[in-house]
């Protein structure tokens, strides 16, 4: 049994194959785990730590994709986010009851710059101004999205956005803007 503490370590270099493989295996067991969480090895998890940050160690196998709707959808947008980001989603993920993640949709993470442009454009014509349509999108390059920094959720029901949340800091998540409850950022993203 590999303690909880490894699961979240890195394999600097192609030193060590061994704890390399070990550490895969273990983040394969660790979503396993998450997802059907009546196991045994869920249960050794649990001993071992808890459920979530074996969840979070999961991250390099958890599958977004039945979850990925709009502007999720484009290629870049899971694969352009920062690797701490994609890490702390994942075990928020892994670490959903069921129901809850059936609902929880991701409706934009990475934007380049260009498709922030089009964001822009679109948000100048509908608000009128720079000033109004800064309140709901940020000018080219400024978004938290550009830098893979952030994540908007589209919620299937209640649910799924009072779990989402009650849950964020537990993953080191969290909503910074009051007006956008569905726009999710590592906590402690914006100082
Ligand atoms: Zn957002």
């Amino acid at each position: 049994m590999i303690e909880q503490y490894d699961l979240g370590a890195s394999v600097a270099g192609p030193y060590n194959m061994l704890a390399a493989m070990q550490l895969a295996k273990a983040r394969t067991n660790a979503l396993r785990a998450a997802q059907q969480q009546d196991t045994p090895v869920y249960n050794a998890l649990k001993t071992h730590g808890g459920p979530t940050r074996a969840a979070a160690a999961s991250m390099d196998g958890f599958d977004f994709t039945s979850h990925l709707v709009g502007g999720g959808l484009r290629e870049d947008a899971i694969s352009g986010l920062a690797p701490d980001l994609h890490a702390a989603l994942s075990g928020m993920y892994a670490a959903a009851p069921d129901d809850i993640r059936q609902q929880l949709y991701i409706t934009s993470a990475y934007r380049s710059p260009e498709v922030q442009e089009r964001l822009w454009n679109d948000a100048l014509k509908k608000y009128g101004s720079a000033e109004a349509a800064r309140k709901w999108v940020a000018p080219p390059g400024r978004s938290h999205h550009n830098s893979g920094g952030a994540v908007d959720f589209k919620y299937g029901n209640d649910a799924a956005r009072a779990w989402a949340h009650e849950n964020a800091a537990n993953h080191g998540l969290h909503f910074p803007m009051e007006w956008e409850p569905w726009h999710i950022e590592l906590a402690g993203s914006r100082g």
